[in-house]
């Protein structure tokens, strides 16, 4: 359902990714590990359209979304709509309550009535764990709290793909716990596709069903898990691993 092909880019004269090529199928989900700055948000920030590519071509549901001649723009906006993508930092709106950062898009992207989204809403943040803070700012909630409200935020546009860009590095330690467990019930619960850039190696070996070794801008090593954490074949693998775990 989303393919990279051949897909390069450089911000500056620094080539991130030397052409990456990488398919997830539907309902995969699918983890991205390898060192800092290797380029691994960058491919998840590509295909959310945040950035663009300077070659190569992005194809969603086996149309292109990105090819020598531009975004299409169409696909962009469905794009928009149908992946849902949760940062490192959570980015809540500070001045809503966490009830409306979960409705805004609902009501003003998607236009759907009030009553549906708050209801929509509330069941998601009871899925998360948080129904007794709906009424709160996200100033009053904990990082793990905040990053919950993130997680249902996304969910409310009902994205067919989720992508989870190291949801837990800028959260203490404690607070680790709960966010990857919602993402780990959601993995095992639902259908959608998803694709996570994680430094949570148990965690990524516990949901997924694929595994990519990322470095200096390709994949160099990709199956599932069994067999990238415990029979990895890669020189480059073997010593990140050893180096993480
Ligand atoms: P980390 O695990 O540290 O987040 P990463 O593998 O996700 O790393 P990217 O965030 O994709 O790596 O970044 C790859 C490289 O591209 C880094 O050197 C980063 O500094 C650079 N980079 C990313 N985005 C930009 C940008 N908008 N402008 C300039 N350089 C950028």
């Amino acid at each position: 359902m989303i393919a990279f092909r051949g897909v390069r880019k450089s911000f500056g004269s620094h080539e991130v990714l030397t052409g990456l090529d990488l398919e997830v199928g539907a309902g995969e989900k699918v983890s991205i590990i390898g060192p800092s700055g290797s380029g691994k948000t960058t491919i998840l920030r590509l295909l959310m359209t945040l950035e663009q590519p300077d070659a190569g071509r992005i194809e969603v549901d086996g149309e292109t979304l990105w090819d020598a001649g531009g975004f299409d723009t169409g696909r962009m906006k469905l794009v928009r709509r149908r992946i849902g993508m949760v940062f490192q930092h959570f980015n809540l709106f500070p001045h809503m309550t966490v009830l409306r950062n979960v409705t805004e898009a609902p009501v003003h992207v998607l236009g759907q009535g009030r009553e549906e989204a708050d209801a929509h809403a509330r069941e998601l943040l009871g899925m998360v764990g948080l129904e007794q803070h709906v009424d709160k700012k996200p100033g009053q909630l904990s990082g793990g709290q905040q990053q919950r409200v993130a997680i249902a935020r996304a969910l409310a546009m009902r994205p067919r793909v989720m992508l989870f860009d190291e949801v837990t590095s800028a959260l203490d330690p404690e607070l680790v716990g709960e966010v990857l467990g919602v993402i780990r019930e959601l993995a095992h619960s639902q259908s959608m596709t998803m694709l996570l850039v994680t430094h949570e190696m148990r965690f990524a070996e516990d949901i997924s069903d694929r595994v990519l070794m990322f470095d200096s801008g390709a994949v160099v090593e990709a199956g599932p898990p069994s067999v990238i954490f415990h029979e990895p074949r890669e020189e480059r693998t073997k010593r990140f691993l050893s180096a993480v775990l």
